[in-house]
């Protein structure tokens, strides 16, 4: 069913558009400008602070940071599995916000919806299942006891490529733990953020559990949160690039920190490979997201004896995209986040197609409004393009050809990064083989997709440190404190 602006219109005005400290809605005297990405026009203003009201957001996380440790698990994990339900019930309305913010099509937005409520729903399951351990020295004698409490307040910043399932993959381990939080999304897509706040609220979270702070100067801002002695860990989704300054900031304060960063994912397909399969799965890892996703397939290495006829099924499924508005839910695919998103696939593209690629499909940005790119594939990529070292964030599938397993599983590893990498064969030694040698935090086998609340999420070298998600996300947020008792 189409979207009618009355719809627009209400879901628009039912969200604060204030800081959110200590319990209290804050306007201020500056605004943001939310624009839409798929028609470049402003949709909204929030409020922008200020480095004295960042202060004021962590002050109120401190005062509350105590009761809420106190707070019993069981309560700790109802106002989660509340907010769970809350979000499921406004899922149409959530999504429809990301969507106008941030661009991607209407049925990826719901499927973001479900997957970022599902955070909410898995950590109230496990805020009562933190534990210690006993157990007796082996030298006899002496025991040992370890016990576990939050670490402090959390100081998380968020990216705009997923405007809720980055918010609550850190929430919601940060609250089962006990900790308190300030949260700041980027200033692109602030509305979600503030949404979930209203639903925080709503399903019964203290007064400066959480605090929610939208701003125009991230940097100037942040770094005075980072710097404080009482804040304890950061969080942080964004690019290498700037997690590289926020570790050096943490390291004044010895901050425990959680560090999701970019990716280069290698999309492998062997010899063996169930083309059909691939191409499926192709589809996922690249077009999720319209490519604007840390764990988008970024290098398609494909062996020779494959090569052709994989980029060109792919050439054929990725052309047949339906380009356009998000909220039209017949669209496939949206918009880039801004114009300068489009400079840069457009010049990765250039680049490619300079040093010998041939475009299948794609390859020419669309004239505005909006700021839209086609699905675009490139077969015949030398390994010296630039597409083939830095993050593309858009939809561009550089098709690469490998000879031998290991020629392939080299090239795969021969990036500074390593978030996730995603293998198709149909030979299970095989598969076991290169999972084993990819030097990535997951992998993906036969499927182009990894994201999974129960899962760990994170990366390795460039990619970054900790996990979210699954058993171990919870640990990013607890301390590990040991007690040795003579007996
Ligand atoms: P970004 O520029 O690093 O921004 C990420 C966040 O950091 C935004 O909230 C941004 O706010 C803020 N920020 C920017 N400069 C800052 C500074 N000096 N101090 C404090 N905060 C600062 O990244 P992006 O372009 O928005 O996001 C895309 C990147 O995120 C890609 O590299 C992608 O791979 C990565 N990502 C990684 C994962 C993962 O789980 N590994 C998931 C999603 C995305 P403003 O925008 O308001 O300045």
């Amino acid at each position: 069913m189409a979207v009618t602006d009355e719809q627009v219109a209400r879901v628009l005005a039912a969200v604060p558009k204030g800081l959110l400290i200590g319990g209290k809605w804050i306007n201020t005297d500056k605004s943001i400008e939310v624009e839409d990405p798929s028609t470049g026009k402003t949709i909204a203003r929030v409020a922008d602070a200020t480095p004295t009201q960042g202060i004021e957001a962590l002050d109120a996380a401190v005062e509350a940071a105590d009761q809420w440790a106190a707070t019993d698990p069981r309560a700790r994990g109802e106002v989660l599995r509340r907010a769970f339900e809350l979000l499921t019930d406004q899922a149409d309305d959530i999504a429809l916000l990301m969507t106008l913010e941030m661009g991607k099509p209407l049925a990826e937005a719901r499927g973001e919806v479900a997957y970022g409520a599902e955070f909410l729903r898995w950590f109230s399951e496990e805020a009562v299942r933190i534990a210690g351990r006993y157990s007796v020295a082996p030298s006899g004698g002496t025991r040992l006891l370890t016990m576990k409490h939050p670490v402090g307040p959390v100081y998380a910043i968020t990216p705009w490529n997923f405007p809720l399932a980055m918010g609550t993959r850190k929430l919601g381990p940060a609250l089962a733990a006990g900790c308190t939080a300030v949260v700041k999304p980027a200033a692109q897509t602030p509305l979600t953020t503030l949404a979930l706040a209203a639903v925080l609220v709503e399903a019964g979270l203290p007064d400066g559990v959480v605090n929610v702070i939208t701003t125009s100067q991230s940097g100037k801002v942040s770094e005075p949160i980072i710097r404080d002695p009482r804040l304890r860990k950061l969080t942080f989704t964004g690019s290498t690039q700037v997690g590289r300054r926020l570790i050096e900031q943490s390291a004044q304060q010895v901050l425990k920190i959680s560090m999701e960063l970019g990716g280069n994912a290698p999309f492998l397909v062997f010899a063996d490979a169930d083309l059909d399969k691939a191409v499926d799965g192709a589809m996922l890892a690249k077009m999720r997201n319209i490519g604007e996703a840390c764990t988008a397939a970024n290098r398609f290495l494909v062996h020779s004896s494959v090569a052709d006829e994989f980029a060109r099924k792919l050439a054929g499924k990725m052309g047949a995209m339906r380009i356009g508005r998000g909220i039209d839910d017949q669209v496939q695919v949206g918009p880039l986040i801004d114009s300068a998103a489009v400079d840069k696939v457009t010049e990765l593209v250039a680049d490619a197609v300079n040093q010998g690629a041939t475009v299948l499909t794609g390859g020419t940005s669309i004239d505005g409004p909006g700021h839209f790119y086609p699905p675009t594939v490139l077969a015949d990529v030398s390994a010296t393009a630039r597409v083939f070292t830095e993050e593309i964030f858009g939809p561009v599938a550089p098709v690469i050809i490998f000879r031998t397993d290991q020629e392939g599983i080299d090239m795969a590893n021969d990036t500074e990064f390593g978030l996730v990498a995603y293998a198709f064969t149909e030979n299970l030694s095989r598969a076991i083989t290169v999972a084993e040698q990819l030097q990535t935090g997951m992998v993906g086998i036969n499927q182009g997709v990894v994201s999974n609340p129960a899962a760990p999420f994170g990366g390795v070298k460039a990619s970054g440190l900790g996990r979210e998600g699954g058993f171990e996300g919870i640990e990013e947020y607890l301390e590990t404190k040991y007690v040795g008792i003579a007996t």
